[in-house]
Parts: C-alpha cells; sequence; structure tokens
C-alpha cells in the first residue's frame, strides 16, 4: 500500500475525499466548528507543497438532491483563511464546469467541489414510493448501483491519484468514500494523514495495548455497544460501565432502578456478556452509587442512592461519588484506555460531574504515560468541553467509523485502499 509521506504529488492531479461535514449556523450558515477543516490540512498541504493539483470533495449533512443549506460554500472562506490561499470552488461535482475546471487546474492551484451528497448516487440509495414492491426496489437497488460506479467513474476520471481522508465516513460504501477506489491501481491510492492517524490509534488499542487496558463505555443504550463490549471482552483486563446501559445490567441483576432507562429485551444479553467476562477474568466495574432525578430536566430535584436501589418514579441520571472514586481508581491504574460514550446525562449541568470526572481522571493517567483513545461524539464533546484534547493521547474524528472497527467490523473505505 502506497504511504502519502512516501509520495511525491509533484505535477500531480490529486482527487481527495475530505470529511467537511461541518456544523453551520442555522442563520448565517457560517461554519460554527472548523475542526474537520482542520483535520484535512497536513493532507491538503503536502499535496500543494508538492506542486500537485488538488480537487477537494466532500459531504454535507443528508440533502435530498441539490439543497441550497447543504451547500458547501461556507466551507471556502474557512478554508481560504487556514491555507492563506484562494480556493476554487465548482457548484456542482460532476457537471460541466466542475469538469472544465479539474481539467485546466494548475499545480499549487485547489479546487473544492460542491457536496456530492447532491447526487443520490453518491450513497447508492434509489429513492422509491412508499408502496414500492420487492421486485421494484430489487431492480431500483441494481440501477443505482450502476449508476453510483458511474459517478464514481466520472470523479476518477478527473485525477490521477485518489487519497481517501474522511474517517468519518469510512464505514460507509458510497461512491466518492469506496466505489472510486477501484478506478486506480495500487500506486495511485492511498490514504490521507487523518486517517493514518486514526487507523495508527485504533491499531495500537486493539493489537499493541500496554496492560492493564480498560474500556469505558457508557451512553444511553447497551444495545448499541454490545458488538464493542463483546469484541474488547477478548482484550481488556477492566470494562468500567456507566450512563443510561447501566441500568439495564443492574436490573438484569435484580437491582432496583426505578423509571430509568432500561432495555427489558436485553436483560438476558447483559447477564451474559456479565457471564463471559467473568470466564475470560475480564473485571467489570458497574456503578455502586447514582445521582437520581424526580424528572428528566436539569431543575428536578435530585438525590443519590445505590445504582440498585433507585427510588419507584426515579430516575438514576449520573453516577454518583462513590462511583467516580472506584472508576477513577481503575482509571489511575491504566495503561491503555479506551472511552466511548458519557457516565450520565451530560448535557444538562447537574447531571455531567460523572463524565467530567472520568475525562479528568484519563487526562491524568494519559500524564502519567497511559494511552488514551477517545471516541463518539458525546465523550468527544465532554473532553472538549473541559479543555482536555491536548491532554489525552488521541480524540478520534469518527463516530460511528470507530466504533464499527473496534467492533472488528472491516470498513469499506478502509478496505478499498488497504485490501483485506
Ligand atoms: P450514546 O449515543 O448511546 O453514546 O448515548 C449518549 C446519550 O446517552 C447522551 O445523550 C446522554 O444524555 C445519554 N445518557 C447518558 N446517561 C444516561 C442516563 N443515565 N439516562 C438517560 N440517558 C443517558
Amino acid at each position: 500500500m502506497k504511504m502519502i509521506q512516501d509520495f511525491s504529488f509533484k505535477g500531480k492531479k490529486a482527487i481527495v475525499r475530505v470529511d467537511f461535514n461541518v456544523p453551520l449556523d442555522k442563520k448565517t450558515f457560517a461554519v460554527t466548528d472548523d475542526t474537520r477543516i482542520r483535520g484535512a490540512l497536513p493532507t491538503i498541504n503536502k499535496i500543494i507543497g508538492d506542486g500537485g493539483c488538488l480537487i477537494l470533495m466532500s459531504h454535507l449533512g443528508r440533502p435530498v438532491g441539490v439543497t441550497e443549506k447543504y451547500s458547501l460554500k461556507p466551507v471556502l472562506p474557512v478554508l481560504e483563511k487556514h491555507l492563506g490561499k484562494k480556493v476554487l470552488f465548482a457548484d456542482d461535482c460532476l457537471g460541466e464546469s466542475a469538469l472544465k475546471m479539474s481539467a485546466s487546474l494548475q499545480p499549487g492551484e485547489i479546487l473544492l467541489l460542491e457536496n456530492v451528497r447532491f447526487y443520490p448516487e453518491e450513497e447508492g440509495k434509489p429513492v422509491l414510493p412508499e408502496n414500492a414492491s420487492e421486485d421494484m426496489k430489487k431492480a431500483a437497488k441494481a440501477e443505482m448501483k450502476v449508476k453510483q460506479k458511474e459517478m464514481a467513474q466520472r470523479l476518477a476520471d478527473y485525477a490521477e491519484v485518489y487519497v481517501n481522508d474522511a474517517f468519518g465516513t469510512a464505514h460507509r460504501a458510497h461512491a466518492t468514500t469506496a466505489v472510486m477506489a477501484d478506478f486506480f491501481d495500487t500506486d495511485h491510492k492511498m490514504f490521507g494523514f487523518l486517517i493514518n492517524s486514526e487507523l495508527a490509534a485504533m491499531d495500537k488499542v486493539l493489537h499493541g495495548a500496554q496492560h492493564p487496558f480498560t474500556a469505558i463505555m457508557g451512553g444511553a443504550k447497551v444495545s448499541d455497544k454490545i458488538l464493542l463490549i463483546e469484541n474488547l471482552i477478548n482484550k481488556v483486563d477492566d470494562i468500567i460501565i456507566g450512563g443510561g446501559m447501566t441500568y439495564t445490567f443492574i436490573k438484569a441483576q435484580g437491582g432496583k432502578i426505578g423509571k430509568s432507562l432500561c432495555e427489558e429485551d436485553k436483560l438476558d444479553l447483559a447477564l451474559q456478556l456479565l457471564e463471559k467476562a467473568r470466564q475470560k477474568g475480564v473485571k467489570i466495574h458497574l456503578p455502586v452509587d447514582s445521582l437520581n432525578a424526580d424528572r428528566f430536566d436539569n431543575d428536578a430535584l435530585t438525590k443519590v442512592t445505590a445504582a440498585d436501589a433507585v427510588d419507584e418514579g426515579w430516575l438514576g441520571l449520573d453516577i454518583a461519588e462513590d462511583t467516580i472514586k472506584c472508576f477513577s481508581e481503575v482509571i489511575y491504574n491504566s495503561k491503555t484506555i479506551l472511552w466511548n460514550g458519557p457516565m450520565g446525562v451530560f448535557e444538562m449541568e447537574k447531571f455531567s460531574k460523572g463524565t467530567s470526572a472520568v475525562a479528568n481522571a484519563i487526562a491524568y493517567a494519559t500524564s502519567n504515560g497511559a494511552y488514551s483513545l477517545i471516541g463518539g461524539g458525546d465523550s468527544v464533546a465532554a473532553i472538549n468541553k473541559n479543555n482536555l484534547a491536548d491532554k489525552v493521547s488521541y480524540v478520534s474524528t469518527g463516530g460511528g467509523a470507530m466504533l464499527e472497527y473496534m467492533e472488528g467490523k472491516k470498513l469499506p473505505g478502509i478496505t478499498a485502499i488497504r485490501g483485506e
């Protein structure tokens, strides 16, 4: 596999899939968080610095057809500011103008194409009437597959080299994230610097972890994290469980959880996971106490109880002091830490303490030599809210993509370039 750092783009035309799916202000359409744009800069600078011509493509949001509010135009000024140079813009990724502009691109020039998801071919999902029969669905799917290939080929024809640096969409088999790679030989397709560092961080944790290795799982549902927990049970020493998923585990063991979040159909599964962990010698740490509220509201009445003794009608919305102490102790003693999912309803100030405490404990362990990988939108938000982004080892840019990779799944955007 070609590595971007070893490749010279001098005089070459490169088409790069980036993830510029940035949040925009609802009224002004200004970019409100440019983290993803900054994430693409090393790859952009390398290609331009080498004297290559650069065509950038991305999606933004989930448009159905051409939708002005999902235009990539607001990205232009931010990108130009970071690069200190003009960036050209083609207002359609496949039209005549994009073709002409990419053909006449000179070394050092950058062209940004309009949102690739303005075409349904990008995602490859046919648009069907609600009452479509199974046969119609099958035929439309097959037709869309052909059209998706055509779109990928048209974009591939713009350039001699394909670079994928959009980790956030690496788990999607879309025209620009995976299908396009088929139109380039192995010497002319590669990952950008962002994907390389994401893969290095995840592989370090999955395959080169120092022990003790602790996985911290939180968030609303057990069902979203089952595959991750199952894959990690074979690798970790400790699993910390917090957040809404706690209460399914506690109820499964006969505890009282009041009105707390619970997946009734996952009670058996929770017991099976606990048993599996026991057999593998993995310690599972569940909360010992719970900060409960009389309603789902930041102004609710609160009280702390044992995690398995939540009063009737109350909901557990955060971990409490004794749990924070236990969890922090486990985290301090870890040499590798993976964190995915908040410990409570951290969006509400009153129930954000447990998540902040875990974020701080991870930063502290990292300062003592542990390797820490943080993934998932909420955990990343908690790290940023506590100003700890530079105090942990790696903050992943891809929630879903990271989760799937850590579950042991193959990501289409990765295998398209790296092979199996
Ligand atoms: P997930 O997307 O599965 O990682 O879940 C994240 C969401 O879980 C956040 O919006 C949290 O507010 C929510 N959450 C965390 N703890 C709890 C809890 N104890 N009860 C209800 N929701 C929770």
